[in-house]
């Protein structure tokens, strides 16, 4: 009889030890999925921004020559390559490099529709133009030899209006540095998300993307 209530109480022991083994259990495996949504929805909230990328993405930059075969552009994948003009940072864009190292020479056309944010001499980029999409995509032109109009922020800009003149213009504080490195185009494009206002994207893979649209332009 007492073995029998021994055993009796073991038992009920054992079914406790058992429910609380498996709420534990539970409980780890509740955490993770949190987490695992908490990813989920940041991915989705980034794989949105980047769509509106491709939303807003009519031209190629620089159009093609019909005056000159020898007028072409190239560039590489160099995001994040070392860069060290005032320090040590890596390369958030990429660089359309003329093949006519002749400043002034190529146009420059908006990529999208959008507004015009900022404009005007910055010690890195040298005479740039930023340009605010409709999808709220910031497209960052750097280095012109000069603008095509008298911009000013806030103005309109329809995709393919031509912007500028691809330069060598900039890594200077004093306006009108040039001459500094070869003649190119520096393109970034910046998203904003809720936690970062502007954050870098890589172009490279847009800019192939854009190469089946260019127009062609008497230069
Ligand atoms: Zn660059």
């Amino acid at each position: 009889m007492r073995l029998s209530i021994a055993s009796y109480l073991l038992l009920i022991i054992s079914v406790c030890f058992l429910i609380q083994f498996q709420l534990v259990r539970l409980g780890e495996a509740a955490l993770p999925s949190t987490e695992a949504s908490d990813v989920e929805e940041q991915a989705r909230k980034y794989y949105e921004l980047y769509e509106d990328i491709w939303k807003d993405l009519v031209y190629f930059p620089v159009p093609e020559s019909t005056q000159n075969e020898e007028a072409l552009v190239s560039y590489e994948n160099s995001w994040m390559f070392e860069r060290t003009y005032g320090g040590s940072y890596g390369h958030e864009g990429t660089d359309l490099m003329a093949g006519i190292q002749k400043s002034g020479y190529y146009p420059i056309v908006s990529i999208s529709d959008g507004v015009v944010e900022r404009v005007g001499w910055l010690e890195k980029g040298g005479w740039r133009i930023g340009i605010r999409s409709l999808h709220n995509v910031y497209f960052y032109y750097a280095h012109l030899d000069s603008y095509a109009e008298d911009f000013k922020e806030g103005d309109v800009i329809k995709a393919g209006q031509i912007l500028g003149y691809m330069g060598d213009t900039g890594y200077g504080v004093k306006e009108g540095t040039r001459g500094k490195f070869d003649v190119h185009l520096h393109l970034g494009i910046y998203i904003r998300t809720e936690e970062i206002r502007e954050l870098a994207v890589n172009p490279y893979w847009f800019l192939k993307y854009l190469e089946q649209n260019k127009l062609r332009c008497a230069y």
